[in-house]
């Protein structure tokens, strides 16, 4: 087809929302018909046959390869001010290409869903709800067995900044919430009013200096470090304890920024840690804090995407999809806990939130600080290569030391529902002298093993290749891959025998607790206890309280949260990540570790964390304990190294799943055979490995057979070319219409 040159300001490309890996060009309207669509304006096209879909203007093009005569003209220019800046649009841009994945679908990834659909934004004034003085000074524990639902909106609303608008509170309460608000408002506890988003957040907004601690020697040099360098593109590892003030010192840098008239974006990777960062934000920053994540109702999202585009909000704290919020003034970005896994997104857009949050700080030249107490090899990787620079805060700042740690083998010393007598013995002792107790599992359930010991039969998930965990309570079993679920079998489909529950999980360890401490009060979270609206919120203020006083849980309780009565932290099975098959399974296990173990002791002394093996001599325990988190990732990272994993290389991993096996296999043969003759033809052969195709590690789940074809190089730019070369062969292909298949660039998990 030959190239036909349109007159360039006619010409406009767009990123469509459609599974297809790439941009789309239309013919700009007329000139009297409306707006000029700018790069970063969403536009409404037609698309197909019939449809109208709403994309974004990505670039005004000089030429298209798509022939005039075919070129469609735009339907609508839906904004008049562009919603994407041109440098979010280029990093956009650049995510779509270097994950390989459809732009029109990273471009939507950015935006609200109200937005998304081509609404308008929103302008009209809100009204919400706030507590008032009256209200503050209440505690909503008060409320628990009399008024339920009025406990839970003053909770709500004491996490919230501002006044919160009534989408939030129907998202948060379901219907039938506002004779509740009512009521609170009959008794002078909440009050109503416009919200404005230049009232800088829940406690009227004027930050008290007394409330900002002295900083440490350690913290000061990094703030003053930091602080020196703002302006440029400089990216700072901040390794410090647990409790040693990075907080305080991203609250530090990100005064300064707003004191100069800039924002702050604020990364984390769960929304569960933000009523409290939120506050902590908001009562010692001059500026209103919003937050950006899923999880909000789409009218309040789009408000505060709005407060962050417009510079009225000075900070935005988002998860990882909040890395792509437009700041007009955007000169810091903070990623809390840069080691954490749901910072990369799994499925659909496969992103990396602190990869891109770097990426744009360089494109910025503004500084990132990434901090967490157990950093990525990844990140480690980066400081040792002069990318990123490390800051560090060995010690706790306040009081409290850091806890004696202790391996206890539970070979030797049996345990009873998961506890050991080591275990029973300390926590009768810290008991004793008041303090709280937090046992760590990360299984939820009864038991992970549903077996009948006369003839081996075991309870097996049907459409996945794992077992079934019996739940005591409901007296079912159920997949924790697909959520199948079945009642409990009293008799054995095999032999007619009496199967048992074995091992354990955290409802099993409830009940042990209960029968070993019956007067203790204890409180269960995992995602079965918490499930009701209210629940975590309602259990982790009985804890804050002091009313509970032994903390059984899985990963949920290992995250932000502070516990400052906890002197005694077990880690009920630390064998789990022991054998991994996935080349991070040692990292996660190390940091998961480590960041259970920081849960205790806020105390002067006496923190202790008992860890349960049946492997005391494991080396990777005993490199944890002997030389802390530092010891343990230069032994990982060359672990790494002799295997050639990364940081060491990049990967990328072809997945694919089918209803037969044999399906998924051969469209990962047509794939290797594809990636082969590109290398062949590129000569590229040496620089990048392909390994398998072979069944995943759990190769079925829910009912489809999964497999991968891992392609690992030596650097990245031979196996972005290769990508680039590869994915449109796949797409083409017709073995790629039988399987569901997908690509993932640093993939998280090889599973
Ligand atoms: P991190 O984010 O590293 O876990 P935080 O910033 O949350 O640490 O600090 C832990 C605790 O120590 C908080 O209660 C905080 O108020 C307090 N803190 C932080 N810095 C100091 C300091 N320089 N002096 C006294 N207390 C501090
Ligand atoms: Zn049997
Ligand atoms: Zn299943």
């Amino acid at each position: 087809v030959p190239l036909v040159s349109v007159a360039a300001r006619s010409l406009v490309r767009v990123a469509v929302p459609a599974p297809v890996r790439r941009y789309f060009d239309y013919l700009a309207p007329a000139a009297e018909a409306g707006p000029e669509p700018a790069i970063g304006c969403r536009v409404r096209v037609p698309f197909g046959r019939s449809r109208q879909i709403v994309g974004v203007v990505v670039e005004r093009p000089q030429a298209s390869d798509v022939p005039a005569t075919s070129l469609r003209p735009i339907s609508e220019v839906i904004d008049t001010d562009p919603l994407l800046s041109a440098e979010l649009v280029a990093m956009l841009r650049w995510a779509a290409q270097y994950y390989h994945h459809p732009p029109g679908e990273v471009f939507a990834a950015a935006l609200p869903g109200t937005l998304k659909r081509g609404r308008q934004p929103p302008t009209a004034d809100l009204s919400g709800w706030a507590l008032t003085a009256q209200g503050r000074a209440q505690d909503p524990a008060q409320f628990d067995r009399r008024a339920p639902r009025q406990a839970e909106v003053l909770r709500l609303l004491a996490a919230q900044t501002g006044r919160t608008a009534a989408p939030v509170l129907e998202q948060a309460l379901g219907r039938g919430w506002r004779p509740v608000i009512a009521r609170l408002t009959a008794a002078g506890l909440v009050d109503s009013g416009p919200i404005d988003v230049l009232d800088a957040g829940a406690t009227g907004g004027v930050p008290t200096e007394t409330s900002a601690p002295v900083l440490t020697a350690d913290q000061r040099n990094a703030v003053e470090r930091i602080e020196a360098d703002l302006g440029h593109f400089t990216a700072w590892l901040l390794h410090g304890v647990t409790g040693s003030g990075k907080t305080e010192v991203y609250l530090r840098i990100i005064r300064r920024v707003i004191d100069t008239g800039g924002q702050a974006l604020v990364l984390v990777p769960e929304i569960g840690l933000t009523p409290q960062l939120v506050q902590r934000l908001a009562d010692r920053l001059p500026t209103p804090v919003v937050t950006l994540h899923s999880g909000l109702p789409d009218a309040a999202r789009a408000r505060a995407f709005l407060d962050a585009r417009e510079g009225r909000a000075g900070v935005v704290l988002g998860t990882r999809s909040g890395v792509f919020t437009s700041l007009r003034n955007l000169r810091l970005i903070v990623v809390d806990e840069e080691h954490d896994a749901s910072l990369k997104q799994h499925e659909g857009f496969r992103y990396h939130a602190r990869d891109l949050a770097v990426y744009r700080a360089r494109q910025l030249g503004v500084p990132i600080v990434l901090g967490s107490a157990t950093p990525s090899l990844e990140s480690l990787h980066n400081v040792a290569h002069e990318r990123y620079r490390l800051l560090r805060l060995p010690t706790r700042a306040g009081s409290g030391v850091p806890p004696s740690v202790r391996l206890v083998d539970m070979r030797r010393d049996g345990a009873v529902g998961g506890l050991t007598g080591t275990l029973v013995a300390a926590m009768r002792g810290h008991l004793a002298a008041g303090s709280q107790v937090l046992l760590f599992l990360n299984r939820r359930g009864y038991a992970p093993v549903w077996l009948c010991a006369d003839c081996g039969w075991i309870a097996q998930c049907p459409r996945c290749d794992a077992r079934l965990t019996f739940h005591q309570r409901a007296d079912v079993l159920t997949c924790h891959h697909c959520g199948h679920e079945r009642r409990s079998n009293d008799v054995c489909p095999d032999c007619g025998g009496t199967p048992r529950p074995i091992g354990e999980g955290t409802e099993q360890v409830e009940q042990a607790l209960a029968e070993q401490f019956p007067d203790v009060p204890v409180a269960r979270i995992d995602r079965d206890s918490t499930r009701r609206r209210g629940e975590l919120e309602r259990r982790l203020s009985g804890i804050r309280a002091g009313d509970t006083r032994i903390l059984i849980g899985t990963q949920m309780l290992t995250k932000g949260h502070d516990f400052p009565g906890v002197t005694l932290v077990g880690v009920l099975n630390a064998d789990g990540g022991l054998f991994g098959a996935d080349f991070r399974a040692a990292e996660r296990l190390a940091q998961l570790i480590v960041q259970v173990a920081g849960r205790a002791g806020r105390a002067a002394s006496g923190g202790e964390v008992l860890v349960q093996t049946s492997f005391p001599q494991h080396p990777l325990l005993n490199t944890l304990l002997k030389d802390g988190y530092e010891g343990f990732a230069r032994v990982a990272a060359s672990e790494r190294e002799a295997s050639g994993w990364p940081p060491f290389s990049a990967l990328a991993l072809l997945r694919a799943e089918a209803p037969q096996a044999q399906t998924a296999q051969r469209f990962l043969d047509v794939a290797r055979a594809l990636a082969s003759d590109e290398l062949e033809r590129t000569d590229g052969g040496d620089e990048v490995l392909l390994l398998g195709p072979a069944p995943a590690p759990m190769e079925r789940r829910a009912g489809r057979y999964r497999a991968q074809l891992v392609l690992q190089a030596s650097r990245r730019a031979p196996l972005q070319a290769l990508l680039s070369a590869l994915l449109p062969r796949l797409d083409a292909a017709r073995e790629s219409r039988r399987v569901r298949w997908s690509i993932d660039v640093d993939p998280g998990e090889l599973d």
